[in-house]
């Protein structure tokens, strides 16, 4: 939750583990009450704009490539072939960028529950929604978790999960039965990508009960890959992908090093060494 910690900054604080992160605001750009969620937009001395959902930090002008990258490009070259990608969530755009930087991608749907998220992103994060209008890419508004349930069988390759935090309309995207639709969407070669919390503080919580969740919805093999994202709580967070025959730990490793369009973070190296696991994790997750 993000509540005023001092005059002039932008805090979101986590009760729970008695910690938080602020940022140094110079103005309040906008807020909006959706249907769904409180939509904020600030300015900062540091950081460019920050966008806030319902208290939690969402995106800023200066990190949102680590995560952005890293959901994306970690996916798209752990797939074999991907063309068709769906992305849930995602409204402020800049993962559709990534997923579109890759030539192999035929069609892209996104599924956002919230427009407004999309329409503050368009008017202040212009740089996230610079290929909107690729005629590869479809942006639509609806539940992901409905959509998902609609979907053709094996009528996916890719589907990359860039959600919310699990309350409010994301908590029916951490949970079996989603999980399960997912899978059936894709095929057993797909690969479902979801972004997954703190390995810090949710390892032991919602990372666990992910990947408990995945296994009883079909999936054959599931990892975790952390990366860091200073504005979510701890500074370091994390995406895990999951498939029901593709084996999850490897990736197309010439293709990635060749990667024909640049990127901040994202790189061969980057992606071999993201999917090491710490030892907490390892027994946390019943890893060995
Ligand atoms: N990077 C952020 C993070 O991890 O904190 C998340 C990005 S934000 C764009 C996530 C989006 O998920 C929001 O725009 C929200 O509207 C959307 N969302 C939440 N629940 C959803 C649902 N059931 N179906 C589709 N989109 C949903």
């Amino acid at each position: 939750m993000t509540q005023p910690f001092a005059e002039g900054w932008s805090s979101e604080v986590m009760h729970e583990h008695g910690s938080t992160f602020s940022l140094k605001v110079t103005a309040k750009l906008d807020s909006v009450q959706s249907k769904y969620q409180l939509i904020e937009i600030y300015d900062t001395e540091t950081y460019g704009k920050l966008m806030v959902i319902d208290g939690s930090n969402m995106v800023t002008t200066r990190d949102n490539f680590l995560y952005h990258e890293m959901l994306a490009h970690t996916a798209l070259f752990t797939h074999p072939d991907p063309r068709r990608v769906l992305i849930i969530g995602g409204g402020d755009c800049g993962t559709l960028r990534e997923v579109l930087k890759h030539p192999t991608v035929e069609k892209v749907w996104q599924i956002d529950i919230d427009e407004m998220v999309t329409r503050m992103s368009e008017k202040y994060f212009p740089e996230l929604c610079e290929s909107n209008h690729d005629p590869r890419a479809n942006i639509m508004f609806a539940d992901g978790i409905q959509w998902i349930k609609d979907c053709e069988a094996g009528s996916l390759d890719v589907i990359i999960v860039d959600c919310t935090d699990p309350v409010g309309p994301a908590v029916g995207l951490f949970a079996e039965d989603f999980y399960r639709d997912c899978l059936r969407a894709l095929g057993s070669k797909g690969l479902l990508m979801q972004q997954s919390e703190s390995p810090l503080y949710h390892t032991n919580t919602i990372i666990k009960q992910m990947h408990i969740d995945l296994s009883n919805a079909g999936a054959g093999s599931s990892h975790t890959v952390p990366f860091p994202q200073p504005i979510y709580p701890t500074g370091w967070w994390s995406c895990t992908m999951a498939s029901q025959d593709l084996d999850v730990t490897s990736f197309r490793i010439e293709d990635s090093a060749e990667k024909p369009f640049r990127t901040e973070y994202y790189n061969a190296e980057i992606h071999a060494a993201a999917l090491a696991v710490p030892e907490f994790m390892r027994r946390a997750l019943g890893m060995g």
